[in-house]
């Protein structure tokens, strides 16, 4: 230890469980980010340089090239401006392209214009050109020869799911599908099949799954219900509640889980 730290005059706070970015591997590609309901979504699949969402940013998100965005709520965007200017300075010359829900477009354009204090970007980057609306069905080709295909969601506003796939492969590695209920996949559970299917848990307990469904949101009972539908090898339940931890959601799931996908809750391991 250094002498200032001996000294006693020099202290730093301790590693708190909720900074880390949490990261899971499906298939040899990882899946990193933090995605806490109400607060923050941002998750990076760095070997395809995209990030999806952008709900905070970090040094990790700053280096994707593409966004990913599922929809505007602010706990899914509050991290673009971070990112536009961090990715602009620290990643010069590398692509900038932010996928947008197609009707949400010219408003967020109309907002990054008229942002203060963000001149270096518009120098360094021009938003329009940056800015790309996306719909259902649309697919785009991301670093590395990965694609993303967009796909309809059911939430409280224009949202997007999005499906990528490694281009020596048909099946998705990963798919993000966004905020919204469980019902279209509980019509179509094969738009879940996939390495890792990411999808929106925010609510956990029991008596809450109307109130979920009402609000465009998904309920853990839901996805325990389809789980013997599901292809997917990984369910990922992202957008958990703040404040949920590992023993929380363990204590909420029964003996025997039903069907063969592997769950993984996006929350701090136990320790
Ligand atoms: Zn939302």
């Amino acid at each position: 230890m250094s002498r200032l730290a001996d000294s006693g005059r020099v202290r730093f706070p301790e590693l708190s469980a909720d900074l880390w970015e949490l990261q899971h591997e499906v298939e040899g590609i990882s899946v990193a980010g933090v995605s806490v309901a109400a607060l923050a979504t941002a998750f990076a699949v760095d070997r395809f340089k995209t990030a999806i969402d952008m709900g905070r940013c970090s040094a990790l998100l700053a280096a994707q090239e593409t966004v990913l965005l599922t929809h505007c709520h602010s706990d899914h965007v509050a991290g673009l401006l971070a990112w536009l200017s961090a990715h602009t300075r620290r990643h010069v010359g590398r692509p900038t392209r932010v996928l947008i829900p197609a009707e949400r477009r010219p408003e967020l354009l109309a907002a990054l214009e008229i942002w203060p204090d963000l001149d270096g970007v518009r120098r360094r980057v021009d938003l329009d050109e940056a800015l790309v609306g996306a719909s259902p069905g649309d697919t785009i080709e991301l670093a590395e020869g990965g694609t993303a295909t967009a796909f309809a969601v059911r939430h409280n506003t224009a949202s997007l799911g999005w499906a990528i796939t490694a281009d020596d492969h048909s099946r998705p590695a990963v798919i993000f599908a966004g905020d919204g209920t469980v019902e279209p996949f509980r019509d179509v559970p094969s738009m879940l099949d996939a390495g890792a299917a990411v999808v929106d848990c925010s609510f956990i307990d029991p008596g809450t799954r109307v109130a979920a469904r009402l609000g465009g949101h998904g309920h853990l009972a839901d996805w325990i219900e389809l789980l013997p539908e599901l292809r997917c090898n990984n369910l990922v339940l992202a957008h958990l509640p703040p404040e949920t931890t590992a023993a929380g959601i363990l204590e909420r799931l029964p003996d025997d889980l039903p069907g063969r996908a592997i769950l993984v809750p996006w929350v701090a391991p136990p320790r």
